[in-house]
């Protein structure tokens, strides 16, 4: 099936956090807190699917106070954090929701994502996912993980959809 056919039936975008809604870094302080980069047009990005009907959900290997805000922020109800094994969660959304696997598409950067990219319909990358990711892949961004990588998915999804240019002339219109 053609990428393109792919991303039209997607109802649900799962978004790693490490490495794709950030750059991957990690800034520890004194007392061992750790804090996160995101990045803005990511945010804008997620607010803006959901208007047009394409959610957004969040599961991370890692626990984090930081990503939690984050999350909270963005109105990211799905948000699931501390799971290494990505898949018993995706099974568990898309039975509440009632969404096909070939519903939902999947942003990944290493290989904590693989079992997760082979389940979806519409497996994605950032452009410096570890290559094994990338391989798996059927589409991958022109922007490195936290620099707009998951806007870039969010565009090519709802230009897919046809939803892109009427979602810009709302904003053109500022309506
Ligand atoms: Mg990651």
């Amino acid at each position: 099936m053609q990428i393109e056919e792919r991303a039209r039936n997607i109802a649900l975008l799962i978004l790693d956090v490490d490495g794709v809604l950030t750059d991957g870094g990690l800034y520890y302080d004194a007392s061992g807190q750790v804090s996160k980069r995101f990045n803005v047009q990511d945010g804008l990005g997620i607010k803006m699917a959901r208007s047009v009907g394409l959610e957004c959900a969040v599961i991370s290997g890692l626990e984090s106070p930081a990503v939690a805000s984050r999350a909270r922020e963005l109105g990211i109800a799905e948000y699931h954090p501390g799971h290494t094994n990505k898949v018993p969660i995706i099974r568990d959304i898309c039975s509440r929701k009632n969404l096909d696997l070939a519903q939902v598409a999947y942003l990944g950067d290493d290989w904590v994502d693989a079992s997760a990219m082979r389940l979806v319909g519409l497996p994605m990358a950032v452009a410096n996912a570890q290559p094994e990711i990338t391989a798996l892949a059927a589409w991958v961004s022109k922007a490195p993980g936290g620099h707009g990588a998951a806007r870039e998915a969010i565009a090519f999804i709802l230009e897919a959809q046809g939803k892109y240019a009427a979602l810009w002339e709302k904003w053109l219109r500022g309506s």
